[in-house]
């Protein structure tokens, strides 16, 4: 990996030897001897460009799915994987919002407090009745995952961003993920029936996240 020495009286260019896993590496420069962190910018595009495809693909199965139901209304099947295919996206995009959040949090010294960055990485350390650590998955409620990782989103960029939840996307949203968690978890026939309503209420609140994040600044 190439950069530039981060000491403004050097500003030698060094190479040094990364793992295509590290997002961050400690380099020692030859020339004057300064230890500093520098970013595996490549790493972090391919990350980028990888959540880009994934989300488009996402997007994709989304639209295929609805256009299916929308030429068989009928179609419970077509409602149902049109719900699913919504709410992958929703998770999808949140999962990488908090992912860039963790990594221009790195790049702009923004600090995380321990609570902040069990939400991120989505675990947390416990001691086991052995005394020994280990780490467990930490999920959050559904608006509150919504809420806390557009919070730090924009803490780690820096935004003054104010995000309406009084929106009729966001409680569209909301309604959404009920409506996927009847579906996923079902416990009588009335939950696994989607109607139009359920479907509109998709559409209009994975569009009003997506436009949320994308209203936001951009981190590459
Ligand atoms: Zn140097």
């Amino acid at each position: 990996m190439n950069a530039i020495c981060i000491n403004t009286s050097c500003g030698k260019p060094i190479s040094f030897s990364a793992s295509p896993h590290d997002v961050s590496i400690t380099a020692k420069c030859p020339h004057c001897g300064l230890e500093a962190e520098y970013f595996n910018t490549a790493k972090l595009l391919a990350e980028y460009n990888d959540s880009e495809r994934t989300l488009v693909e996402l997007e994709s199965d989304a639209g295929r799915a609805f256009e299916e139901w929308r030429q068989d209304k009928k179609s419970q099947f077509w409602a149902r994987t049109t719900i699913r295919c919504v709410c992958a996206n929703i998770e999808a995009r949140l999962f990488f919002i908090r992912r860039i959040a963790e990594h221009m949090a790195t790049a702009s010294g923004v600090q995380f407090d321990e609570k902040e960055m069990e939400i991120l990485k989505e675990q947390r350390e416990i001691v086991d009745k052995n005394g020994d650590r280990k780490l467990v998955p930490k999920w959050l409620r559904f608006e509150d995952s919504v809420k806390q990782s557009l919070r730090l989103y924009i803490k780690a960029a820096g935004l003054d961003s104010a995000i309406d939840y009084g929106a009729a996307g966001y409680t569209a949203l909301s309604a959404t993920f009920e409506c996927r968690n009847h579906l996923m978890h079902p416990k009588n026939s009335d939950d696994i029936q989607i109607t139009e309503a359920n479907l509109d209420a998709a559409n209009q609140g994975y569009s009003w996240l997506r436009q949320t994040i994308t209203s936001m600044a951009r981190p590459f």
